[in-house]
């Protein structure tokens, strides 16, 4: 056990008070994470976005006993936890960095790192999957490659661990080196480089060099020579290396042919002086250069040819996201088939947790593969982790889990093959409830998704949960330190779902939520969201429920406070947000109305103004800038007004998206972040920073051939010029795919090529003109995402991005997944 005077030493700190030794089993470094109170040591770290030393306190009361803690941070606090061992550094990531690389030092073991721009996850997972009949495999979870991920990952190093594998990512100069030390790999794998995360650097070589001081002390380097950049840089190098190539027949392994055969593809290959053959169970080239990494590596081992294409037939495309979707009975799925190991599982776990009030937790969970432990010591551990994540039943299902019976305290149920649960599977037995189904790949759970699914026709919404926390995150780093953010949730998160929205921002502690209605917050609320929310079209008969669910109205007339005064019960108090016209002239108090406005409010103390804010007519249009200016210069004035009448100071907020980016000395207290999150930066400026959030997809239902002069739909509006081949889609104006679209108007992706609309879109259905594609009924069809983006499709109707991202119906499914 390492004692508190051995991890000073280790993470080069102080120790500012001493209780106990304790051990330091779990490395925590987000508060909202902590499971196992006893035997963790959590490390305040100070990120761009937040700051560890807010939850000290929290932490303490739920059980944590040793912090690291930075310099000249809450040196009062520290008086607050006398029970704990309490330790100072400069600086909290570095110290979390030394600790995982000093336990990094405790294994003589071979490290494989990997780096590249694209495929470090897939290499990583499948290495470990064919490396594992003969090696006892730890690797990192998911794609757990950052700065704070690479320090989790090294630590989940264990004494009966043969072999690690861990990825690195960077996105700025200067951060392989830290990863390098942490990671201290004796083996590289160099998957690839494009263009992924070019932002940081200068050049393409830059960005090598950079990737590069991984391998610096490495034994064998493994890359493929046909990326110039990679093999000239490394050829400047002292790094002994293994390559391969398509090109070079003086590589280690030199592969002279590939042939597609069906869904696999043949490779030849020479490799010391023998030519021979291998298939690999992909056809797609991205999957086909990560086996290829993966093959040479296995022969590097000399590893049995047999045994290679055994265990290449064996491998599977890895699931890179985390599907949560809504299933029979209100049941919430979450589908995580990505893999099962422990910590795959605890990050499952986590998410699960992080989803209050749906209702009961379920988890459906195989037998665990390739985890190293020994099976008794891997079951006590997954107890340990489902008891301490809340969860209400288990259903395992697998030979393996079902031997360990005892070992589990709460209700399980098991089953000793998919096959088994599913013949007994009635659906009477899932009522309300959240449900994680997690298998490794052998068990199918994708069956068990499939029993939960509701039926629904082929249109859905993708959401990328990972790309509005990149757009919030892009935003909250525009904000200087004290602004707060609201988030704009109005009109179903603009369309992406509400609650799962307001979820997430609630995790990723946003300060205020706003509403249009009354009811879109009462909604929020059943659902578990605790954050306060601002309804900014209250009335006067929504006030009941807006006290009893602890709601916040805009108000914006003498009329509406009057109504609002009118039901409020003596000894209750009022949370209201006053909205000023500064120019827009839609809702808002004028200068003229303060002297009505502040009488009734003085003798009203029960109504408590917390903020005062206006809205900008034309943040997204330069033109208007001046404009801007006036209305931004009227609202300090009139702002300044009601604290001096109200005798305290309130939350002054003006900005949304656009005013965020256009107008950043003016953010005041608090901003109000709507259209950017969901991926649509409205002044057409930092487009390129934001990531689109959403996918509008549906399927062929029938594809037809059609004669010249032939017409097509309603009114006959399509007209074929030549013969042609159309396509009906599943979609129409009810799902909200825009009338505005027919004709040609429109264009959908299908197979990657747009295909315009012909004649006039229908309720349910529209038609494409697919001449010359080779397409089928079942076939996607893309009505928007990232390669027709909704400011495209918004300028071909004369409309804007936030009426098409709106208008799409609640009965099209959304589906939100993580990456
Ligand atoms: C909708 C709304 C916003 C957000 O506007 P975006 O342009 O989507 O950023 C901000 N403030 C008010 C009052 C709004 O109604």
């Amino acid at each position: 056990m390492l004692t508190v005077e051995q991890l000073a030493t280790v993470i080069q700190g102080q120790v500012v008070r001493f209780v106990q030794q304790l051990p330091t089993m779990h490395l925590l470094t987000d508060s909202r994470k902590l499971s196992q109170p006893a035997g963790t040591l959590f490390f305040a770290i100070k990120g761009k976005y937040n700051d560890g030393h807010k939850y000290l306190q929290q932490l303490y009361t739920q059980g944590v006993r040793q912090f690291v803690v930075e310099h000249g941070e809450e040196a009062e606090l520290i008086h607050q936890f006398p029970e704990a061992n309490i330790l100072q550094v400069p600086h909290g990531l570095e110290a979390l960095q030394k600790l995982a690389a000093w336990h990094r030092e405790q294994f003589n073991i071979p490290v494989v790192g990997i780096t590249g721009s694209n495929g470090k996850t897939i290499v990583k997972e499948w290495l470990a999957q064919l490396l594992s009949p003969d090696e006892l495999v730890v690797k990192s979870p998911r794609s757990y490659n950052s700065q704070l991920g690479v320090p989790l990952s090294v630590w989940q190093l264990e004494p009966n661990h043969t072999f690690a594998i861990f990825e690195a990512g960077i996105s700025l100069p200067s951060e392989m080196q830290k990863l390098q030390q942490v990671i201290q790999p004796t083996l590289g794998i160099f998957t690839n480089i494009g263009s992924a995360h070019n932002e940081g650097f200068n050049s393409l070589e830059q960005k090598v060099e950079e990737k590069l001081k991984l391998f610096e002390e490495v034994d064998l380097l493994f890359y493929c020579s046909d990326y110039p950049e990679i093999h000239e840089a490394v050829q400047t190098k002292s790094i002994k290396s293994f390559t391969w190539s398509h090109q070079h027949k003086e590589a280690d392994l030199y592969i002279s042919g590939t042939t597609t055969a069906g869904h696999k593809t043949i490779i030849v290959y020479t490799f010391q002086g023998e030519k021979q053959r291998l298939s690999i169970p992909f056809t797609d080239e991205a999957s086909v250069e990560n086996a290829l990494h993966c093959l040479v590596f296995l022969l590097y081992r000399q590893v049995p040819l047999s045994d290679i294409q055994d265990r290449l037939d064996r491998l599977h495309p890895v699931a890179m996201r985390l599907e949560m979707k809504e299933a029979i009975n209100g049941c919430y799925l979450i589908d995580d088939t990505y893999n099962n190991d422990l910590a795959g599982l605890a990050i499952a776990l986590d998410l699960l947790a992080s989803q209050p009030q749906r209702g009961r937790r379920t988890v459906i969970l195989s037998d665990l593969l390739e985890s190293g432990l020994a099976e008794e010591k891997l079951y006590s551990k997954v107890a340990e982790l489902v008891q301490a994540h809340g969860v209400e039943r288990l259903i395992a299902i697998g030979p393996v889990i079902s031997k360990y019976k005892s070992i589990f305290t709460l209700p399980v149920e098991f089953y000793t093959s998919t096959q088994d649960f599913l013949q007994t599977f009635s659906a009477e037995r899932f009522r309300n409830e959240v449900i994680l189904v997690k298998g490794a790949r052998v068990f199918e759970f994708e069956k068990i998704v499939h029993a939960f699914q509701q039926k629904v026709h082929g249109t859905v919404l993708e959401v990328n949960l990972d790309a509005l926390v990149h757009n919030l995150n892009y935003y909250r780093s525009k904000l200087q330190p004290g602004t707060k953010l609201m988030v704009m949730v109005k009109a179903f998160a603009y369309g992406s779902g509400s609650f799962e929205v307001a979820n997430l921002l609630q995790f990723h502690r946003v300060d205020y939520l706003a509403v249009a209605y009354a009811d879109e917050g009462v909604l929020l609320r059943e659902h578990g969201i605790t954050l306060p929310i601002m309804v900014m079209n209250p009335s006067p008969d929504s006030f009941a429920k807006i006290k009893q669910y602890n709601l916040e109205p805009e108000i914006y007339s003498l009329e509406i406070l009057q109504a609002l005064l009118n039901t409020a019960a003596a000894g209750v108090t009022y949370k209201i947000h006053l909205k000023l016209d500064t120019g827009m002239h839609r809702l808002g108090f004028v200068k003229e109305d303060f002297k009505l406005l502040f009488a009734l409010l003085l003798q009203h103390p029960q109504v408590q103004v917390v903020s005062a804010f206006s809205h900008l007519a034309g943040a997204d249009e330069a033109v208007h800038n001046d404009f801007s200016q006036l209305q931004i210069a009227n609202f300090i004035s009139m702002a300044a007004e009601v604290e001096a009448r109200l005798g305290h100071a309130v939350i002054k907020h003006i900005l949304n998206s656009a005013g965020i980016a256009r107008f950043p000395e003016h953010q005041l207290d608090m901003a109000r972040l709507g259209i950017g999150l969901y991926g649509v930066e409205a002044t057409g400026s930092e487009q390129e920073a934001l990531r689109p959030v959403s996918i509008l997809k549906t399927t062929i239902s029938q594809v037809k051939s059609i004669k010249q002069g032939d017409t097509v739909g309603y009114s006959r509006k399509g007209i074929a010029a030549t013969d042609k081949k159309t396509a009906t889609i599943a979609i129409g104006y009810a799902d909200g795919y825009d009338r505005r679209f027919s004709n040609g108007a429109g264009e959908v992706l299908i197979s990657g090529q747009r295909c315009p609309i012909i004649g006039n879109v229908c309720m349910d259905m529209c038609m494409v003109d697919v001449t010359g594609l080779e397409v089928k009924a079942g076939d996607e069809a893309i009505l928007f995402g990232p390669q027709l983006t909704l400011i495209e499709l918004a300028q071909r109707i004369g409309t804007i991005p936030y009426e098409l991202l709106t208008n799409v119906s609640t009965r099209v499914k959304r589906v939100f997944y993580a990456e």
